[in-house]
């Protein structure tokens, strides 16, 4: 009984907050437990061993308590800490990580799929740190968060003649690129190359897509139809996604 209690856990804080005048409540998301709410007591004040380690971003091992009476995660202890302050170094990092954010604590994350989600920021950030790609930072992170969801789109060919062509538009109700001829709508615009690199994110291994090259004009493609499937997935508005107008579509 009293073995359930206490929870041992990587974690990747997501956000803080302010509880009272001394204690900060924090989200964080793990590969066993998903996403969840804790308290750190105390961890407002400077003199707190909480202090500098329970922020956004921290990658950590917690020790959490669960009192059943009260149904909240208390944080007992945190060790081997990385912190990842240079985040605060960039408005574009700070913009894109509150994007990660905001989708993760607005999907439905089953059991079996915390390890995978958990990994999903794990890597965006480290792209973010080792090659300061935001580019790549946000088509590894979307690219893979839409397969988790279920999405897989048809790029490889035109969806209706199954022919290969230079060009395509993408058709976002059904899932997939048309030709030239085939196309209905004609809204998004995007090229085989494109159709490529995008494929490459869907189906890719992290290891492998570190050395990708991001083309700027592919990206351009890619993000102007990955924001909208987004819009289209969450009903409500994703204010964050405002933010990412103002570094990608600048
Ligand atoms: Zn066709």
């Amino acid at each position: 009984m009293n073995k359930l209690r206490h929870i041992k856990t990587d974690a990747i804080i997501l956000k803080t907050s302010a509880s009272g005048e001394i204690n900060r409540n924090f989200i964080f998301i793990s590969p066993i437990i998903g996403v969840q709410n804790a308290t750190a007591f105390g961890a407002a004040k400077h003199s707190s061993r909480f202090c500098a380690s329970v922020q956004p971003y921290i990658v950590a091992n917690l020790n959490l308590y669960k009192s059943e009476k009260l149904n909240y995660l208390k944080l007992e202890d945190i060790s081997n800490v990385i912190l990842n302050d240079f985040i605060n170094n960039k408005l574009e990092y700070i913009y894109l990580t509150s994007f990660f954010t905001d989708i993760l604590l607005n999907s439905y994350i089953s059991s079996d799929e915390f390890k995978s989600y958990f990994y999903l920021l794990f890597y965006s950030i480290s792209i973010l740190k080792e090659q300061n790609d935001i580019y790549k930072s946000f088509l590894f992170f979307t690219s893979k968060f839409l397969f988790l969801s279920g999405y897989k789109f048809n790029l490889m060919k035109c969806s209706h003649c199954g022919c290969k062509f230079d060009r395509y538009y993408f058709d976002i109700n059904n899932g997939g690129v048309f030709c030239e001829n085939d196309a209905v709508g004609k809204k998004f615009f995007i090229d085989f190359k494109s159709c490529n690199l995008w494929e490459n994110f869907y189906i890719g291994k992290y290891m492998d897509l570190k050395s990708e090259i991001i083309d700027l004009t592919c990206f351009k493609q890619i993000y102007t139809i990955t924001v909208n499937i987004i819009k289209n997935i969450f009903e409500k508005q994703l204010v964050t996604l405002n933010f990412l107008d103002e570094i990608f579509n600048k």
